[in-house]
């Protein structure tokens, strides 16, 4: 079936194909096509003209909250054949990857009850002949442009609130994980929602994404993936002054007092970075622990860290699949190599697994690395990968200066049974999210994004929504008299 969907039709690229990869094995899962500027340029004029003069202005926003709704319950319905393919695309577990296909149901779930919450709102001028309202409008063509680390979660949290709003749309996942988002699109058209509102390209980012960034007739780009990606974006949009959401990298501290109890100190920290082999934006890769546990903690992380069992994501029982590509295999072990050669102790891991079965995937062992220089790479830089650095703290000062020690401000977490100090922790860390005795999760109705170089906007919650809407200001006089500025004397 051919693989991008433009104005209401599959149809194949002008670019040829190219093969969509296990991560497990290296094998090809299928061929996709790959769209040429031509298709760009198509894809552009359908979301275009559906905007402009289709029936979708016309559609009420209660009746696209009954289309999220619809794409929900088909979600459903499909739960096992996407989180499958999932798994296959990235090499997540299986486990994983229903979490994956619920989180996003939930998603749809949320923006289907929102769209038709809030109409705007009317000003009291003081003049009670005027009628001032603020309305809500969508911001017209939305590009929206993936990662490949949670391919349909990142996407959802897109599409969902850019069809509440009424903007119509073409997506551009990852070209190293397309499956689930060319699925989502077949449930949308399934679901009801008219030829030209959602329409799918793939191709990388330099042939796909840059020239759809660029483009004139495209009101908004939002964006998902790496700073320097992030930044071309920003550029790029410039010229024609779109709007820009851009969500990126993270560098995320753990901070844990001596206070937390080992368990969980040990087990927390552990699902922080080693989770979907770290391949997490908010991965908690630095864990910045207090001085008088720290020996024991790692100690214990160590021994843990290296009977976590590697495999296919779609056996039972494996914990942690491979790195999704090649080329991230040897980014993670760039950074490695760059440690060691700063006179770093790797504690455990650092190298790819010797399992003959594990032979031809990306796989890395998890890693732990202690007695870095605090300047150094691996503890500035994003790896997205599955190396956890450590550094120690004795005051809680010290502890919130290392939290906020990072040009990033995703997310972070701090562990302690002291409520006080949690929260003047939590207040003074300048992240997106803060976590108190918890990591990771995160809910639909609560807003999602960075500070710093962790991009702009919000994802998710009632902001999430606004993103993809304009604001305009309706002043209605309805008895208007003559005002005599200019007198005709
Ligand atoms: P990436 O920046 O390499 O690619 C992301 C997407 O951008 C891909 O679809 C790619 O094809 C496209 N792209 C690449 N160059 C482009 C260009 N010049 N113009 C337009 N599009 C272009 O990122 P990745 O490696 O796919 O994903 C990993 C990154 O995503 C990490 O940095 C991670 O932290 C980040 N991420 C952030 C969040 C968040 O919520 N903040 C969530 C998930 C992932």
């Amino acid at each position: 079936m051919p693989s991008l969907y433009i104005d209401g039709t599959w149809t194949g690229g002008s670019a040829g194909t190219a093969p969509v990869i296990n991560p497990y094995d290296a094998s090809t899962i299928c061929e996709v096509d790959q769209a040429g500027p031509d298709d760009v340029d198509r894809a552009v004029a359908a979301a275009r003209t559906a905007f402009d003069s289709g029936p979708w202005r016309a559609t009420s926003c209660g009746e696209r909250g009954e289309i999220l709704g619809r794409i929900a319950d088909l979600l459903v319905r499909d739960r096992e054949e996407i989180a499958r393919s999932e798994t296959l695309d990235t090499g997540k577990t299986l486990v994983e990857g229903r979490q994956d296909v619920d989180d996003v149901t939930a998603v749809f779930r949320y923006y289907a009850g929102l769209a038709d919450k809030d109409a705007g709102r009317v000003v009291d001028t003081g003049n009670p002949d005027v009628v001032s309202r603020i309305v809500h409008e969508p911001v017209g063509v939305c590009v929206l442009i993936t990662p490949w680390n949670y391919p349909l979660l990142q996407l959802s949290w897109k599409v969902a609130p850019a069809i509440a709003a009424g903007n119509t749309m073409v997506i551009k996942p990852s070209e190293v994980t397309p499956l689930t988002s060319i699925k989502l699109v077949e449930l949308c058209a399934e679901a009801g929602v008219p030829a030209g509102v959602v329409n799918i390209l793939l191709g990388t980012g330099p042939d796909v994404g840059a020239p759809l960034t660029e483009h004139a007739d495209v009101d908004m780009v939002s964006f998902t993936g790496g700073l320097n990606t992030g930044r071309s974006i920003i550029r790029a949009s410039a010229e024609t002054v779109k709007r820009t959401a851009v969500e990126l990298g993270g560098k995320n501290p753990n901070v844990v007092f001596a206070d937390t109890d080992f368990e969980l100190a040990v087990d927390y920290a552990m699902l922080a970075v080693f989770l979907h082999s770290g391949q997490v934006c908010s991965a908690g890769a630095r864990l910045i622990i207090e001085d008088s546990i720290a020996d024991d903690v790692v100690d214990e992380i160590v021994r843990r860290a290296q009977r976590i069992k590697l495999g296919n994501g779609l056996d039972d029982g494996v914990e942690v699949g491979p790195l999704v590509s090649a080329q991230h295999l040897e980014k993670i072990e760039n950074f490695v190599a760059a440690a060691r050669a700063e006179g770093a102790t790797i504690r455990c891991g650092g190298a790819r697994p010797d399992a003959p079965e594990l032979k031809n995937g990306y796989f890395y062992l998890p890693t732990v690395i202690t007695d870095l220089p605090q300047g150094s790479e691996l503890i500035k830089e994003e790896t997205f990968g599955p190396l956890l650095t450590v550094e120690r703290f004795s005051t809680e000062e010290e502890a919130i200066r290392l939290g906020n020690d990072t040009e990033y401000g995703l997310a972070g977490a701090v562990f302690t049974q002291d409520m006080g100090r949690a929260n003047r922790v939590a207040n003074a860390l300048r992240h997106g999210t803060v976590w108190i005795n918890d990591f990771h999760p995160y809910f639909p109705g609560a807003e999602w994004g960075g500070m710093g170089r962790s991009g702009n906007g919000r994802e998710l919650g009632p902001t999430g929504l606004a993103e993809y809407q304009e604001i305009k200001h309706i002043w209605n006089n309805t008895a208007p008299e003559p005002q005599r500025w200019f007198s005709g004397e």
